[in-house]
């Protein structure tokens, strides 16, 4: 059996057939960065025309690469939550009109949830119970995941989320958007230790997060303070290296010291991380690192299924299991997702 599963939720339009094992037959993702590359973000106006113009020769991609037909498919999922609305709307309504021509059942998707989901794409066996950590352009969330489908929120950011930093700290040493990639490329030449940035929250007894002090913390250090007559050194390329490796370090510290003290504190010795700062490779040895110490499992969503894409929505297959079958009046849950603290 198969489904068609649809994500249009903030910049990128992709499908994906999945199949009921979670094997991926095909996934396509047309990204809009160049769109947004000038803006320095993404601009929701100029995403959901995007997606308009773009969602139908995608679906027709994926359906052509998995072999299969609107006939073969089993469901319809789409992502309807959290995201920018008028992004989310232009997914949900093509996925609504495709479950009722093909008369099967639509399935809406958590895309937070879904990026978690990832790390069990690949997974031998069942991940979960798990602790999670979902860290994406929105969003730097701590979750207790019961089940495949049971995810408490048990902590998140009060400010920036960790690849919204990325991207900011990106835009302030003058590399593209969106930055993640970027930064991690040229910190590879760059000394972490550098300069010392700020880890906000690392010691403290509260599963929350905060970036913006890094990020003005950055930004003084590379641009100078408002006000000061200090000169600040020129920002050549072994000074853009070490800004990027010791920001990166920062950042990295914090994500992992917080996963620790949250699967300790739920008694969870699985963790699972995804979003598309899972993706980062310094991220990924530390991750490796504190796995050796502690003896955790740790399971990181396939790079292919870090950022957005439609595959890591086969977790609508676990809910269909649930019978947790959509109406077709369903509506998007725009916004973002934080714990109130
Ligand atoms: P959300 O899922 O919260 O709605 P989003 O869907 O925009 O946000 P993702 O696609 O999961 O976010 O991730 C995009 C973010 O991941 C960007 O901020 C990007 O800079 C960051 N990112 C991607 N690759 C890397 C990397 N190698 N290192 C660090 N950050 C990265
Ligand atoms: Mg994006
Ligand atoms: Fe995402």
């Amino acid at each position: 059996k198969v489904l068609l599963a649809l994500e249009s939720s903030c910049d990128e339009t992709a499908a994906a057939v999945i199949d009921d094992q979670l094997h991926v037959l095909s996934s396509v993702v047309a990204t809009q960065d160049e769109l947004h590359q000038r803006f320095g973000g993404v601009v929701p106006e100029i995403a959901s025309r995007a997606h308009l113009e773009n969602l139908l020769p995608v679906i027709d991609e994926a359906l052509s690469r998995s072999g299969k037909s609107l006939e073969d498919l089993s469901a319809i999922a789409v992502m309807t939550e959290p995201g920018l609305v008028g992004s989310l709307l232009v997914g949900l309504t093509a996925a609504k009109t495709l479950a009722l021509v093909t008369d099967r059942p639509l399935v809406t998707v958590n895309h937070i949830h879904a990026h978690l989901f990832a790390c069990q794409m690949d997974a031998d066996n069942d991940i979960f119970p798990a602790l999670g950590l979902v860290v994406s352009g929105g969003h730097t969330n701590l979750y207790d995941c019961r089940s495949a489908t049971e995810y408490e929120l048990i902590g998140s950011t009060i400010d920036d989320a960790a690849g919204e930093a990325f991207d900011k700290a990106a835009a302030i040493l003058g590399l593209p958007y969106p930055g993640g990639p970027f930064i991690s490329r040229i910190a590879e030449k760059g000394d972490p230790k550098a300069f010392r940035f700020p880890r906000t929250f690392i010691k403290d007894e509260r599963l929350a997060f905060s970036f913006s002090g890094i990020k003005t913390a950055i930004r003084y250090t590379a641009l100078g303070q408002p006000g000061s007559r200090e000169p600040v050194p020129d920002l050549d390329e072994q000074r853009i290296a070490d800004l990027a490796a010791s920001f990166q370090e920062a950042v990295v510290d914090v994500l992992v010291a917080k996963c620790r003290q949250a699967a300790e504190r739920y008694g969870r010795t699985t963790l699972c991380i995804g979003g598309g700062v899972a993706a980062n490779l310094r991220f990924r040895e530390r991750l490796a690192e504190m796995a050796s110490q502690t003896g955790f499992r740790i399971i990181i969503a396939p790079q292919s299924l870090c950022t957005d894409n439609a595959a890591m929505a086969a977790i609508a297959w676990k809910l269909l299991e649930e019978g947790r079958v959509a109406a077709l009046d369903a509506d998007v849950v725009p916004g973002l997702v934080r714990l109130k603290q």
